[in-house]
């Protein structure tokens, strides 16, 4: 249906304990059964372990943040003298360099290595800890690959935050295959015509922006304009969709029908999209109707729009928020 088209599986960072690997600390593992049974179907997962990567061992010592909130040093937990923060930030370093093909990157929460936020950072007695930290790795990444997908497994517990980031890791899926197939002013605004709706549910203002951006590009530099764009595009994208916004969008898409469909069907759709609004079903019932209905009452514009099937609709996500 879309016409900006993904290939199959984006690539996605895992730690690797995640994914059942046995490389903790212990030789156990923090297997999801969301990341292996349902997100391996549809992504082509990456698995990777800083600790063991240099050359901790498993089993191995625990190591914690310890020190200075801004600057603080990964070190053992029983010997604190065991200080592997410059190992580990190298490594980071030269890894993160060769994820640039990346499309997001799932961490493993709480990990002094690997937490993307509220890791644990101990004072330098090795007692009250403040959960303002960040693993090594993961600060590292993100702080190098600042537009990347980047989620905690515990986080994604949450169906509007799991939904979100999907979502994220499939645009920029597409806008990375928009540039393997080489960057062009027709490519830019096709891509940015296909997510009109998508990124109107997010915010009206930013999609009006980029379009500015986009409204000429004769004789200019658009590898330039494209990283503006997806500047402004990726954290937009972070922001969360409440109901009132998705209904706009629904009742944006559904004057497309207007012309085409009976009294009693546009009652029919009218009530899903209240429905929705007032919590009564998932987000899945009223694009099912409207899907449905495009399929009846072709509209080359509202089948290229990523809204109506941003994922793999397997994932389910939208049977739940
Ligand atoms: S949290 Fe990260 S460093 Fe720790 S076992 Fe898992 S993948 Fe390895």
């Amino acid at each position: 249906m879309n016409s900006v088209k993904s290939p199959p599986h984006p690539i996605v960072g895992v730690s690797a304990c995640l994914l059942g690997h046995q490389v903790r600390y212990d030789g156990g593992h923090k297997k999801n059964a969301f990341i292996t049974d349902s997100l391996s179907e549809h992504l082509e997962l990456l698995p990777i372990c800083p600790e063991t990567e240099i050359g901790l061992g498993i089993p191995r010592p625990t190591i914690r943040l310890m020190g200075d909130i801004e600057h603080p040093r990964l070190v053992g937990t029983v010997d604190p003298t065991m200080d592997v923060t410059d190992t580990m930030e190298c490594y980071s370093e030269r890894q993160v360099q060769k994820l640039g093909e990346l499309c997001g990157y799932i961490l493993k929460k709480d990990s002094p290595s690997c937490g993307m936020e509220r890791v644990k950072i101990y004072n330098v007695s090795g007692t009250h800890p403040t959960r303002r930290g960040s693993g090594v790795f993961a600060r590292i990444l993100m702080q190098r690959h600042p537009l990347l997908p980047v989620e905690e497994e515990g986080r994604l517990n949450d169906a509007v935050l799991r939904e979100n980031f999907i979502n994220r890791i499939f645009v920029m899926q597409r806008w990375r295959s928009m540039h393997q197939t080489g960057l062009t002013a027709a490519r830019m605004i096709e891509f940015h015509t296909a997510h009109k709706y998508l990124v109107m549910a997010h915010s009206q203002a930013a999609y009006q922006r980029l379009g500015r951006l986009l409204s000429d590009l004769s004789n200019r530099d658009l590898s330039a304009i494209a990283q503006v764009y997806i500047e402004e595009l990726m954290p937009t994208l972070k922001r969360r969709v409440t109901r009132r916004r998705h209904v706009n969008v629904l009742q944006h898409i559904m004057g497309y029908l207007k012309k085409h469909i009976e009294s009693g069907d546009k009652v029919e759709l009218s009530e899903s999209i209240e429905a929705y609004r007032r919590g009564e079903t998932p987000l899945v019932v009223p694009i099912t109707l409207l899907r449905h209905y495009f399929r009846r009452h072709h509209d080359p514009y509202m089948e290229q729009q990523i809204y109506l099937r941003p994922y793999p609709e397997k994932l389910g996500l939208r049977n739940t928020i």
